[in-house]
Parts: structure tokens; sequence; C-alpha cells
């Protein structure tokens, strides 16, 4: 209050930034600061972003995600799973004090606080890269370790099939998932006698010439001194044999042995990288990847877009990574119980510096949802959080404020309403349905839980 008394006084708003519980202004953000200028409705990210650009770079994925999920909704009547997207950083996370929007502003960095979490791994850029970076650190801190002391080793071995643009881009997917787990079954005994604990798989999709490129890398665990060649030929075999079953096509390229990919340092840091990245230069040559059609969507390439929806749409419920008995058979954590340690490391470094307690910058949530809003076409959370942490509280409630005038200038359509974002509490109706009409598998116990977070997520909002 103290920052601007005359002017809170003069349009007669209750808005107190930095007051925990405060009251929240019920008309935009409606604050008196100098304006901040938007610029030209252009969430460009930079070509080669550096520093702070890079920083915010997920951010600016993430909005381009939520407006393609909150478009698929409007056009389709319809979600596309992991749609809960559009309210990641936005909506208020169960439990948090409802009606205020919370940022923390500490040395390293600005972000939302209380604020609902989608856990979303193929359309949450910053969801995912949590994921992503977990896993990487659990192989390398957890089952590369694990394995060495074992005596064991690995090979990475990569699954492709053929697909085209025109074909529906579920039938690849679904013919990968299919070829793989009938190759898997008929090799157990082979798996046995190379001495293997288990897998760890990633899957991964590009989107090339030829449409959606499904492709599952998988490190194979085994004896250092199983005879790979023989276990190459007879997971290749077994593999051509799958895919011609399973109705999908097959080229030379749809099978990569690298055998012992863990021997040294340097090829255990690469191996881990190949079995998760977010975004790779590997994607460039293959076709883009999820993120590189976000870059694009983002400065307005409609069918980029357009195919983002489509490679979503396609992935329905797979599973981006899955580490099955390894973590039990190895008695290590498993990877969703992995902590990362270099995050930790980061942590405990800070808290050993005398620290100043965070700045805490708050103001209505109703303000937030319009900011943020997908249908402004701007990268809102970007743009809050990057003000915040270069201008603390005056730039962050100044940047708020002209988003929330460039809402309200706005013609939104008809399906828009701030409070009551539509999609906010459909995700996933179908998996609800399923779980009064039978039982789930694993996968989809884990999805309908965090449906039901979302869903209280949206309602709190909704409210
Ligand atoms: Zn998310």
């Amino acid at each position: 209050m103290a920052l601007f008394p005359q002017l809170a006084q003069a349009s007669g708003t209750r808005f107190s930034a930095g007051q925990p519980g405060a009251s929240a202004s019920s008309e935009g953000a409606g604050f008196g600061v100098r304006s901040t200028s938007l610029g030209k409705n252009r969430d460009t990210p930079p070509a080669k972003p550096a520093g702070a650009a890079r920083a915010y770079r997920p951010y600016i994925r993430q909005a381009a995600a939520q407006r393609l999920v909150s478009g698929y909704w409007s056009n389709e009547g319809e979600n596309l799973r992991g749609s809960s997207v559009a309210g990641c950083g936005r909506w208020k996370a169960h439990g948090a004090p409802a009606g205020v929007a919370q940022i923390e502003v500490d040395a390293k960095q600005a972000r939302m606080t209380g604020h609902f979490i989608c856990g979303c791994n193929w359309t949450c850029e910053m969801c995912a890269r949590a994921t992503v970076a977990r896993n990487r650190s659990w192989l390398r801190g957890a089952l590369f370790p694990a394995l060495h002391e074992k005596g064991l080793s690995g090979s990475l071995v990569t699954f492709t099939l053929a697909h085209s643009y025109n074909e529906a881009w579920d039938v690849p997917v679904a013919a990968l998932k299919k070829a793989y787990g009938l190759m898997d079954r008929r090799m157990a005994k082979v798996y046995k006698k190379a001495g293997s604990v288990g897998k760890f798989k990633a899957f991964e999709v590009t989107v090339g010439m030829n449409g959606l490129h499904p492709h599952l890398h998988v490190l194979l665990t085994h004896d250092k001194a199983a005879d790979l060649e023989a276990l190459e030929a007879e997971l290749k075999g077994a593999w051509f044999k799958a895919v011609e079953e399973a109705g999908g096509r097959c080229t030379d390229r749809g099978f990569d042995f690298q055998p012992n990919r863990l021997n040294d340092y340097a090829a255990k840091m690469e191996a881990a990288h190949e079995l998760s990245a977010q975004s790779t230069k590997l994607g460039r040559k293959k076709g883009k990847t999820l993120s590189q059609l976000l870059d694009m969507a983002a400065v307005g390439d409609l069918e980029r877009g357009a195919e983002w929806q489509r490679a979503i749409g396609a992935l329905g419920s797979t599973n981006r990574f899955h580490a099955g008995n390894l973590a039990k058979k190895l008695g290590i954590p498993s990877p969703s119980e992995w902590e990362d340690e270099e995050e930790q490391d980061a942590q405990a470094e800070l808290e050993l510096e005398e620290q100043a307690p965070p700045l805490i910058i708050e103001y209505a949530l109703e303000d937030h949802l319009r900011a943020t809003h997908p249908a402004l076409g701007r990268p809102g959370l970007a743009m809050i959080l990057r003000a915040a942490k270069r201008g603390g509280r005056e730039k962050a409630l100044s940047m708020v404020r002209a988003l929330c005038d460039d809402y309200a200038r706005k013609r939104m359509p008809h399906w828009m309403a701030t409070a009551h974002e539509p999609w906010s509490v459909e995700p996933g109706t179908d998996i609800m349905r399923a779980a009064h009409e039978r039982p789930l598998n694993p996968a989809e116990v884990r999805e309908y839980l965090r449906i039901k977070e979302t869903h209280r997520a949206g309602y709190l909002v909704a409210a």
C-alpha cells in the first residue's frame, strides 16, 4: 500500500500487495503505477535465447500449449489429454489460500507459489522438464552406480517403425507399443540368459514430413560378460517379426543396438541424455520435437500448432518414462521417489549463505487468471515473472495491470469466461467414466488421481 497510496485511494481499490491474505481487487489490477507497455503481441522466442530469455522460454512454450489445448476445446468440444496444462501456474493449488495469486522472488528466480502444477509430461513444458530432469538424475545418480556395483552393464536399443503423414497418427503409436509388448514377452529367456535385471524405457516422438515418428529408447541391463552379438541378433529378429504381427511396417532403420553404453563416465552421461532429454538437436534431423512445434506455434505457425495438437491426441495415455521393476530389483529408490541431487546441492548451498527472506508479491487471483489467459495470446506468466525478477513488486504489478488492460480491450470469444475456464473442469472425463465401469490399470490410476486433483484445483477457482 505504501508504494502508491494516492493512486490506490483515488481508484478506490482494495488492492494490497505483499500482505498475506490481502483482499483482492475486484476489477482488473487496479493499482496505480507507471504503465507498462506490452509491445506488439508477438511472443517470439529469440532464435538463440541467452540468459534471462532462456530461463523464460519454457514458460513461453507452456503458454503456447495452453492456447492450443484451449483452442482445441473450443473447436472440438472435448479436451485433449493433458489439457490441465491450461491451469498450470494459474489456478490455485488444492488447499492454498483462494483468491490470491502469489509470486515468490528469491536471489535465483521468481516463481508462482501455491498454484496448481499440472504434472503433464507431454503437454506441459514446465512439468515435463521437471520429470525429465528427475529421470536423468535418477539414471546417473541411482541406476548407473547400482548397476556398476552389481557388475552389470547396459546396452541402448532404439525401436522405431515406419509411418506416413496421412495415416492416423495414433496408428504408429499403437503399433509400436503392441510390437514392443509382443517382442518383450518372447525375449524373457534371452534376457535371463544375458543376466538382465530389467529395462528403463523412454518413449519419444518427433514430427516430420512423414508425420508422427514414435520411437522407444530402451536401456537393457545385462552382465558385463554377456554375449551381446547374440543378444542383438535375437532382439532384432524378434522385433521385425513383432512389427509385422502388430500391423506395422519397418525398415532396416527400425532397430538400433548400441552395445555396452555404460563403460565410462562420458558414455554414461551421454546415455542418460539420450534416454531423457526434453528437446534435442537430434530432433531436427528426424523432425521437430514437441517443444520445437510449440516454439513455432508461439509465433503464429498455425500448421505446426495443429500438428502439436494432433501429436498430443495420438499419444493418449502413453507413458513417457518407465523403469519397470529395476528399482525394486536393485534395491534403489524409484525415479518418482528420487530427489534431484544437483538441485538439492544447489539448494543447500543457498541455505548456507545468509539468505534474505524471499520477496512475496500478492495480487488478486482473478487478475492473474486474466493476465495469463490463453486467449490473450501472450505468455503472461513469463512476462509477469520476468518483471518480478527484474523490478520487484512495482514492475510485477505494473505488468499484471498492463496485461489486464489488454484483456479488457480484447473481444473475447463467447466460450471464454475468467473464472469459469470451461476446459478446467473437464479433462479426462473418459477415465473418470471408466473408473466407474472397470478396474483401472496402474497408469490410468495415476491419471485418475491427477485429474481428481486438477478438478479440485479447477473448482477452487470456479467457486
Ligand atoms: Zn504443468
